[in-house]
């Protein structure tokens, strides 16, 4: 099989698998306070320190949860007058707000003179939630921008930087809530973190034994943690190399010749969402899967079901091409001729 989909999950990273399965074999739970419960909190704190450098932020701003779902459900409930989300969130922020969607523009960049608008007339503080980097897209949101027009208007800021962590340097470092996924950057599915700044207040979603500060109850994933912990530094080293996915990306879509949604506006290294000129995006899947090659529909798609696209929705894109939308992205593990494969492929569907 011929992986191009590192958006969905990311191929797993040798130093995280060794580093979750040292931490498997250990007994103890990082509340316990005899010595096998120190050491795995010893465990939870040195993972907590790497992944603090890694983003720049301090320690005891990260509060580890069950994946970026969970990250981006917990940032919703931050204290704020009002809730100002973008429209190309994932379901995971869009589905947990309401009201007005913050637009965007053909290239899937969302509009900051809208922002500003919907910010004069919010109650405020207003929570803004808009994303690093797009999944589907790639697209990179002016997120320097963004802070500065809600800090004026004296809101909260949250970035989903789900798809941003390890491909670029830190712009968004200076948001007061950060969702991170370990396995978009090669640790285990099933671990995340929110970081969370002194400036905001958390509603957890549940209580119980007080572990992550209070915010975020429940006995802490050690070997999860850990694995996060040594895919955060290996992507932190790997952010220069990963740039040169975009030859590979450019030199595919070149060939191809198809509209590539967000193709003018700054998109990470290694995604390109290519509309099928032809055929839907579930028969050109289906058929691409056949030949051997994981690639995605561009909208999540739950379930295995594809269904339009919300993001290319948002970027005014015709239903035809929201339909049509093939999400391929590549990794470091990807090889130059894995690329090639499937512009040939591709040309014989
Ligand atoms: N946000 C973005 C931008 C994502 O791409 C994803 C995963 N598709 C999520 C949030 C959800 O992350 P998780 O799988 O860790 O729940």
């Amino acid at each position: 099989m011929i992986y191009l989909d590192a958006n969905a999950t990311f191929p797993p990273r040798t130093e995280a698998l060794a580093a979750m399965q040292a931490a498997l074999a250990e007994t103890g739970n990082a509340s316990s306070a005899h010595a096998a419960g120190r050491a795995a909190r010893a465990r939870v704190d040195a993972a907590r320190a790497e992944i603090a450098a890694a983003n720049g932020v301090a320690a005891a701003e990260i509060v580890f949860t069950s994946g970026a779902t969970e990250a981006n459900a917990l940032a919703l409930r931050a204290k704020a007058a009002c809730v100002l989300v973008s429209a190309i969130e994932h379901d995971s922020v869009l589905k947990n707000a309401g009201g007005e969607f913050l637009p965007v523009d053909a290239n899937g960049v969302v509009k900051l003179d809208e922002l500003e608008k919907l910010l004069a007339k919010a109650v405020a503080p207003a929570l803004v939630s808009v994303m690093a980097v797009n999944n589907e897209t790639g697209v990179i949101q002016p997120i320097a921008e963004v802070l500065r027009l809600v800090r004026a208007a004296g809101g909260f800021l949250h970035v989903d930087a789900v798809q941003a962590l390890g491909r670029l340097p830190l712009f968004w470092a200076e948001a007061d809530l950060i969702s991170l996924s370990a396995h978009k950057i090669g640790g285990p599915q099933g671990v995340g973190a929110l970081i969370v700044k002194p400036s905001v207040a958390l509603e957890p979603l549940w209580r119980g034994g007080g572990q992550e500060h209070g915010v975020r109850a429940g006995t802490e994933n050690v070997a999860g943690i850990v694995g996060f912990a040594a895919a955060a530094r290996e992507a932190s080293r790997e952010i220069g190399a990963f740039q040169k996915l975009a030859v590979w990306r450019d030199a595919m879509e070149r060939e191809l010749g198809v509209e590539v949604a967000g193709k003018d506006a700054p998109r990470v290294a290694n995604t390109s969402c290519l509309i099928h000129p032809r055929l839907s995006a579930e028969v050109a899947l289906m058929k691409l899967d056949l030949a051997g090659f994981a690639v995605s529909s561009g909208s999540a798609c739950s379930s295995g079901r594809v269904k339009a696209s919300h993001v290319l929705a948002a970027m005014g894109m015709a239903k035809k091409a929201q339909e049509s939308a093939i999400r391929v992205s590549l990794s470091p593990k990807t090889q130059e001729n894995e690329v090639k494969s499937l512009v040939a492929c591709w040309t014989q569907l």
